[in-house]
């Protein structure tokens, strides 16, 4: 039976792959003949890279129809069995693939597709003099604000009320969770407008941002 698969790309993946670097074909080594090591369709080298098989799919031909005499009728009305395929997706390999490919040593980074929330809002410490402030109370405005202005981020959002822990315990746990992004109500909530430290975690860096900055920023996350 043949067989396809789909691979993504990565330096500690177990199959070895052979593709051409303007994208016209890629190929499992072990299936290709040893003297093929040039480009089918523009003649160019064969780069060598790893993979990590994160679906596949199968020609199934007449196999199943022919049993099941699955028939269709041709323009000139003849009965015809039907030719299938089959098509799986390794959802936990996917899963596994991404952390491989994106992540760092001490955060995960998932695409913002398959991210099981896009936002962590992280309020100030018990006791803190953000506390006083009323920086919880800022922050959750901030997120009702986000959630008017971006109504499909309203149900992507977790809130870490752990406030007895200190935001840098809470941030550390957020990046560990792989929330694309942490919106804190840190030091500068307390100025007049109040300033969010906002972690783009995939880009890896921190913004301090008024709400209408979070707002704009977060206005290009998409979700499925
Ligand atoms: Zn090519």
């Amino acid at each position: 039976m043949e067989r396809g698969s789909f691979q993504l790309a990565a330096e500690l993946g177990e199959v070895r792959l052979l593709l051409c670097p303007h994208g016209h074909f890629a190929a499992n080594a072990e299936t290709l003949r040893e003297d093929q090591a040039s480009c089918p369709t523009c003649g160019e080298k064969l780069a060598q890279s790893r993979g990590i098989e994160v679906g596949h799919t199968f020609y199934l031909g007449t196999k199943y129809s022919s049993v099941c005499n699955a028939v269709f009728y041709s323009p000139e009305n003849k009965p015809q069995l039907a030719e299938m395929g089959c098509y799986g997706l390794g959802v936990s390999r996917i899963l596994a693939a991404s952390i491989e490919v994106l992540s760092t040593e001490d955060s995960i980074r998932w695409p913002s597709l398959i991210a099981p929330f896009q936002l962590c809002f992280i309020p100030p410490k018990r006791g803190s003099k953000e506390e006083e402030e009323e920086g919880a109370a800022l922050l959750e405005q901030l997120y009702q604000q986000v959630a008017v202005a971006l109504p499909h981020l309203g149900s992507e959002a977790v809130l870490d009320d752990r406030t007895h822990l200190t935001i840098g315990k809470r941030r550390k746990d957020a990046e560990k969770l792989g929330y694309p992004y942490v919106l804190i109500a840190g030091k500068r909530v307390c100025e007049d407008p109040p300033v969010f430290e906002v972690w783009d975690q995939n880009a890896g860096e921190v913004l301090f941002l008024t709400k209408e900055g979070v707002v704009e920023l977060l206005s290009k996350v998409q979700v499925p």
